[in-house]
């Protein structure tokens, strides 16, 4: 292990790793066990299937008018947005950054104050977290990832974003995901978890399945900012990292 992997997992919470002697492959990674749930074995890059559970995403299809959009023709549409109260209050839109043709996409909740001034979504704190944590299973922002939100404006001193807001806005993800037709979604958190599926839910109900997103697997784990605040989750967010990589060898 070079040292930025270490760094990374020590970011994580989650070293000194301890690999078991008769472990079958040099890169079988066994965290130490910060707190008495993780227990999760990740092998880049291989593993069983593990039990999946489905549930149907109840979002509406996306409308028409957003539906027949191709990049250019949407990101102009979402730059000139008004049709929600969030873009009087914010200084740009924020549409997504990466890799267009990604397998990997990452859905966050809403810009903060780093990503509106940028025009780009996780650049502040929360990103960097979210960086570590994809350098951990080798993912690179732009190197087969993609990167939204839910809402492309910021809301007013971070709010979370109200039920208007995001039936507005989702459409324009739902198309993002059309174009990009991800193998995988990660969902940060709650709201990016229970707007895409359609319902509410707990997070802890929601982490450790496979759901569906209109027939793309999507799976849930906790907002980088959440992990800032509760540093002893990480731990569980690296389970749900490593449940992703699985889910995405199969
Ligand atoms: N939090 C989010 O949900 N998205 C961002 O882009 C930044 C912080």
């Amino acid at each position: 292990m070079n040292i930025r992997d270490e760094n990374v997992l020590r970011e994580l919470n989650l070293y000194p790793l301890w690999v078991r002697r008769d472990a079958p492959a040099a890169e079988a990674l066994e965290p130490s066990a910060p707190v008495a749930e993780t227990q999760a074995v990740c092998r880049l890059g291989g593993g069983e299937a593990d039990t999946q559970q489905s549930a149907m995403g109840i979002v509406a299809l996306n409308p028409s008018y957003v539906s027949s959009l191709d990049w250019n023709e949407l990101k102009e549409k979402v730059h000139a947005c008004t049709a929600c109260k969030l873009r009087a209050g914010c200084t740009q839109t924020v549409f997504g950054v990466g890799d267009e043709s990604a397998e990997w996409l990452f859905v966050g909740e809403g810009p903060g104050a780093d990503e509106d001034a940028q025009g780009e979504p996780f650049v502040g704190q929360a990103g960097k977290l979210l960086d570590n944590m994809r350098a951990a299973i080798k993912l690179k922002r732009g190197n087969n990832v993609y990167i939204a939100n839910i809402v492309k404006c910021r809301p007013p001193n971070n709010r979370t974003p109200e039920e208007d807001e995001i039936a507005t806005c989702v459409p324009y993800l739902q198309q993002q995901i059309a174009l990009i037709k991800p193998k995988l979604i990660v969902a940060l958190g709650k709201t990016a978890a229970t707007s895409l599926l359609g319902r509410e839910a707990t997070l802890g109900s929601l982490r450790g399945s496979v759901h569906d997103f209109h027939g793309t697997p999507l799976i849930v784990t906790y907002h980088p900012a959440y992990l800032l605040r509760s540093p002893a989750e990480k731990a569980k967010a690296w389970q749900d990292l490593c449940f992703a990589v699985q889910r995405m060898s199969e």
